[in-house]
This record gives structure tokens, C-alpha cells and sequence, in this order.
């Protein structure tokens, strides 16, 4: 069965480091791939483009193919958003379908952060995508973790619903959402490193620029 993948992210704005990252994950997993902005807690630093607009400049990135798809499921829900309580529904839609978590390099080293996060491995595999600048060093709890569950063949991903983690070597693109925002501040135009979709329609870069 084909593996569907979760992608998520702040996408404020959406990039090709993500984009490139989602859609070689999906060829070399041969998954399909969610792409699933995050809603961020009142705690945490606003995005700068509101969770409308995050989810606006992602259906504009996404036109025009279908192996990456938006799913807005987490900006639709009141209150906070836990990936495992995502991952948990995916998985009463899915059955047995393997279901894979996709966190760059920089997200999976903070995995021990999150909520009921050894949990996450009951549930999906998870898939780590190399990311420049980034230590493939993790901390001591997950590297044990992940001793007992790391496969090298991308293919074992199949056999099982969940629990085992593989890593990605995508091409890496040092390519980051703060420093577009900082780019689109300077009124510069950050042309090659956004999608063209968000090119078609000024306002939806309209959150970044400096008037
Ligand atoms: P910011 O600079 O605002 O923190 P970001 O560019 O890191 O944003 P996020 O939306 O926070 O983007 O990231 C969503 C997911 O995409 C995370 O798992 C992150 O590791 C991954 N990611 C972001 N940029 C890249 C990239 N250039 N290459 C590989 N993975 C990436």
C-alpha cells in the first residue's frame, strides 16, 4: 500500500527548501505527501502571515500537480494543535496504511520537546530529511530511541504501519522561511527561492513587504 506522508511545518511562507524536501521524500518513499501548516500556540511567536494566508500561499505553491497535497486540517481545529492527536487521526481514516512523519533534521532534534512525543512512534514511522547546517548528532534520549527503530533500507517502511525511522538524503538546500521573510523586509524579491504560484497574486506576499 502506498505510504501517505505528513509534512508539516509554520510555512510562513512556504519555500523550495520545503517543497524540494516534500516532493523528493514522496519519489523516494514513494508516498503521497501531505503538506500540513501548523497552527501556532498563543504562547509561542506569532507567524507573521496569519494561519489564512500561511494556508493561501500554500494551495498557490501546490497548483498544478498532485503528488503534494494541502491538507489544512490543524488551522481548522480550536485550541492547539498536537501531532500526535493529528497523527492519531490520520490513523483511524487510514487503517493499517503506513503513515510517515516527515521532520527535517533541525524539527527531529527537538522532537524530546514535544507533547507525548514517544508516542509518535505507536502511531507513524518517522522520516528525517537531511537539512544543511544541521548536526545529524541528536540528543542522548533520541538517539536511544532511535538505535532500536533506524532501518537503512527505505523499503522496510512498507512492511509495517509504524514505529521504525529512516533518514533522507535530499538535496540539500540551505534555504529558511526567516530569512525570506528578512529578503521580502528589505524589499528585496526573493523571486528563486519561493514557488512562482505566490508570484501570480501580490497579496499574497503582501504579509512580508515593508510599505
Ligand atoms: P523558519 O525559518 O521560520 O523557522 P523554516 O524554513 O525552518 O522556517 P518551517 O515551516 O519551520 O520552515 O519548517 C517546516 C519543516 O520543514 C521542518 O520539518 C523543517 O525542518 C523543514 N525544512 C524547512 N526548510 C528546509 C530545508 N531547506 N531543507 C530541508 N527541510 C527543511
Amino acid at each position: 500500500m502506498k505510504p501517505l506522508a505528513i509534512f508539516g511545518g509554520t510555512f510562513d511562507p512556504v519555500h523550495i527548501g520545503h517543497l524540494n524536501a516534500a516532493w523528493e521524500a514522496a519519489e523516494m518513499l514513494d508516498a503521497e505527501v501531505r503538506m500540513m501548516p501548523a497552527s501556532v500556540p498563543p504562547h509561542r511567536t506569532a507567524p507573521t502571515a496569519s494561519a489564512a494566508q500561511r494556508a493561501d500561499m500554500l494551495r498557490a505553491a501546490l497548483r498544478g500537480q498532485s503528488r503534494l497535497i494541502p491538507d489544512t486540517r490543524e488551522l481548522d481545529r480550536a485550541g492547539p494543535s498536537y501531532t500526535i492527536d493529528t497523527l492519531h487521526e490520520l490513523r483511524d481514516e487510514i487503517g493499517k496504511r503506513p503513515l510517515i512523519l516527515l521532520l527535517g533534521a533541525d524539527a527531529f532534534a527537538g522532537l524530546p520537546g514535544w507533547h507525548r512525543w514517544r508516542e509518535l512512534f505507536d502511531v507513524a514511522h518517522i522520516a528525517v530529511l537531511q537539512r544543511p547546517g544541521v548536526s545529524a548528532e541528536f540528543p542522548d534520549e533520541l538517539e536511544k530511541a532511535m538505535a532500536k527503530r533506524h532501518l537503512r533500507d527505505l523499503a522496510g517502511l512498507r512492511k509495517t504501519s509504524a514505529g521504525h525511522v529512516v533518514q533522507l538524503q535530499i538535496t540539500p538546500l540551505e534555504i529558511s522561511a526567516t530569512r525570506i521573510r528578512e529578503l521580502l523586509k528589505d524589499g528585496r524579491d526573493a523571486r528563486y527561492l519561493l514557488p512562482v504560484g505566490l508570484f501570480d497574486d501580490a497579496s499574497l506576499l503582501a504579509p512580508y513587504r515593508h510599505d
